[in-house]
């Protein structure tokens, strides 16, 4: 079963060159990755030069317009994204919901805008009664799930594998067996295997570790060897 690995950059790192560089560390250390599906996410602006070493990585955006174009000052459409060969973008983050009062209603219009563009949406969700309004009118099996209790991120606390468990089971209980739901938040080299092995999730969204390479690689060989 294909396990997903996502690379949630964030606002890193702060220039170009570094960022190839860290792309190339990565690539070069994931050439026989089979199992896994990596994901990496960069800030837009760093897209269109890292796609050109694409090879078996996959590239998403951390956000995209709910409109095609337009008078939308400051966003990026999904169509560009796609245009790019981009394939997935991250919606509904803890952090766009804290820093740029994202609501539930508007992550759904940017969910949509992004399937309609042939974008996977990876829906970030830190309880159950934000998939309803999230996906209201969406194909459930259009989206990935990412599980982020927001006392997680970037805290080095992490939920126990049985509470976490619990919580992947309703989930799976509201969206069905199909849906891919991840696990994210302050994930490590020694807890990443237990919230795959014992809390079931279908990968993990790493954002801290996602910058540290040696780290990252690790992560991924960790579920590659599972
Ligand atoms: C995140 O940004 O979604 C995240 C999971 O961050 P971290 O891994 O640093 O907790």
């Amino acid at each position: 079963m294909k396990r997903f690995i996502i690379a949630n950059w964030k606002c890193n790192p702060t220039t170009l060159a570094l960022a190839k560089k860290l792309f190339i560390s990565v690539q070069k250390g994931l050439k026989n990755i089979g199992n896994s599906q990596v994901i990496i996410c960069p800030p837009f602006v760093y897209l269109q030069e890292l796609l050109k070493f694409k090879k078996e990585l996959k590239f998403g955006a951390q956000n995209c317009c709910w409109e095609e174009k337009g008078a939308f000052t400051g966003e990026v459409s999904p169509k560009m994204l796609k245009d790019l060969g981009c394939q997935y973008v991250i919606l509904g983050h803890s952090e766009k919901r804290k820093y740029s009062c994202e609501s539930n209603s508007l992550i759904n219009k940017r969910i949509k805008s992004a399937i309609k563009q042939g974008l996977k949406p990876i829906l970030c969700i830190d309880s159950i009664s934000q998939i309803k309004p999230c996906l209201k009118g969406v194909s459930k099996r259009n989206v990935i799930i990412a599980y982020e209790p927001i006392w997680a991120i970037g805290t080095g606390k992490t939920p126990s594998f049985k509470q976490a468990e619990v919580f992947n089971n309703k989930m799976k209980k509201a969206l069905g067996l199909k849906t891919i739901i991840l696990y994210g938040g302050s994930v490590s080299i020694k807890n990443v295997k237990g919230f795959i092995n014992q809390s079931g999730f279908d990968g993990v969204l790493l954002g801290g570790a996602s910058l540290r390479a040696k780290e990252f690689m690790s992560i991924v060989q960790a579920i590659e060897d599972i």
